[in-house]
């Protein structure tokens, strides 16, 4: 692929904007963590790709004069607003410099997994098919689930084609440092790891930093990183919690120290650094909670819930379904319960196999549950409809690639894998739900991408 990418002078670098810095990484903080671990985790599409070692060799050569970088990294839980509450420095000089949106739409359900796998294929979870952190699929008579390693690292429950995919398929090295989806086999990019939530941060950091470092052969054009922290401690302690704060000034650290590194790097002003979020978060008080067993005979049903939905599988017995939907709807409080063919349109969740036939989705601030669930013990959430305001999440980008333009108006984060592709300058995987033309006006070489 070609490319012209003419902005010479303009080029502000990244070393500047990278240079001021972090000084002291700092250990990680404490990670409390009631929710599943989030990992990473993908899966090829349509032709079996070969599943590449842990620290393998380079794919292809490249002239190294042009190219650019992509760095996406992604702050599990940070919602829109959090950036505001404490000083970020780090994260406040990637927007003067670049693009930050008032928030960033999340699929649904605005958990983490299907938001992580949105992010990297541009698809809807519908489409492909991480529908939530748990979920069963009749196909398979089997049970995805974010903490059985077993299915995280499976491949066939993946589809689509996440962008590290895209880009190695198109020539380019790509690396994951704990992106859901580059574990499973089949998807893994030349450098991953396996989730692993006691790595601690400043190590991720160094580790991606040692791979930009590498010969220009071996170098990833391509690196996703991830940390969990704000996630936690907002699960933990809440969304107005001190420790959250402490949380967030955790992860502006983090940023600065790679930051830093990057503006030492032989690369440093062709690297575009996208920062996003997988979801928001918000409150929801302890005894929030509707047992679903407490309004339907749920014996013959196989019910999956995700706290703040639950998927009900039917197997087909349309008389259990009718006896089930009818002593719900209208009777259960603080939820609704929805055909799957009736669910609302902005979910895009009908298609898939792997959602029940009913979805009982709960209000803002409520959950529902199974009381064979293990008890709820934390006091922030999300998961509910991504237009609650408080489910949208951060989206910032600056780099040689991208035109400064201050804020932006939120938008779906389906989008954010074809902007990603065009500043990687190749061509995004094919048939996805995101576009171009939303992020396209903030490319600083736009005749250079594709329509
Ligand atoms: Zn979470």
């Amino acid at each position: 692929m070609s490319t012209q990418r003419s902005l010479p002078a303009r080029v502000f670098s990244v070393a500047l904007l990278l240079a001021v810095a972090c000084t002291s990484p700092p250990a990680d903080p404490p990670r409390p963590a009631p929710e599943p671990v989030p990992a990473p985790q993908p899966t090829p599409p349509a032709p079996p790709l070969p599943a590449p070692a842990d620290t393998a060799a380079p794919v292809a050569p490249f002239p190294t004069t042009d190219e650019t970088f992509v760095v996406m990294v992604s702050f599990d839980g940070m919602r829109y607003d959090f950036l505001d509450r404490v000083p970020t420095p780090a994260f406040d000089r990637v927007a003067a410099a670049g693009i930050r949106a008032a928030g960033l739409i999340p699929a649904y359900p605005s958990k983490t997994f299907p938001n992580h796998y949105t992010l990297a294929t541009g698809l809807y979870p519908a489409n492909h098919g991480i529908v939530d952190n748990e979920f069963y699929d009749p196909q398979f008579d089997a049970v995805y689930a974010l903490h059985d390693r077993e299915t995280v690292e499976d491949g066939r429950w993946y589809g689509g084609e996440p962008i590290w995919k895209t880009a190695e398929r198109q020539g380019l090295v790509a690396a994951s440092f704990f992106w859901v989806g580059s574990e499973a086999v089949g998807l893994r990019p030349t450098y991953w790891k396996r989730y692993d939530e006691d790595v601690p941060n400043a190590a991720r950091v160094d580790t991606v930093l040692a791979w930009l470092g590498l010969p220009p052969e071996r170098r990833p054009r391509l690196v996703m990183l991830y940390f969990s922290d704000v996630d936690d401690a907002a699960h933990r302690y809440g969304v107005d919690a001190p420790q959250l704060d402490t949380a967030i000034a955790a992860m502006d650290v983090v940023l600065g120290r790679l930051q830093d590194g990057l503006a030492a790097l032989e690369v440093a002003d062709r690297v575009n650094l996208i920062l996003v979020s997988d979801h928001g978060m918000a409150p929801v008080p302890r005894d929030q909670v509707v047992y679903l067993e407490d309004y339907a005979d749920l014996s013959g049903v196989r019910v999956i819930d995700n706290s703040t939905q639950a998927l009900l599988y039917f197997d087909g017995d349309e008389m259990e379904l009718w006896a089930v939907h009818d002593a719900l709807v209208g009777r259960i409080p603080h939820a609704e319960v929805h055909l799957k063919e009736e669910l609302p349109r902005r979910w895009h969740y009908s298609r898939s196999r792997r959602v029940g036939e009913i979805v009982i989705a709960a209000e803002p601030g409520w959950m529902v549950a199974s009381r064979e669930s293990r008890p709820w013990r934390g006091v922030g959430m999300h998961g509910w409809d991504p237009y609650f305001r408080a489910m949208h999440g951060i989206f910032l980008a600056a780099g040689p690639g991208i035109q400064p333009g201050g804020e932006l108006a939120s938008f779906e984060n389906i989008h954010v894998h074809p902007f990603a592709a065009a500043l990687l300058e190749i061509e995004p995987a094919p048939g996805i739900d995101g576009r171009l033309d939303v992020l396209a006006p903030h490319l600083r070489t736009p005749a250079s991408v594709r329509p």
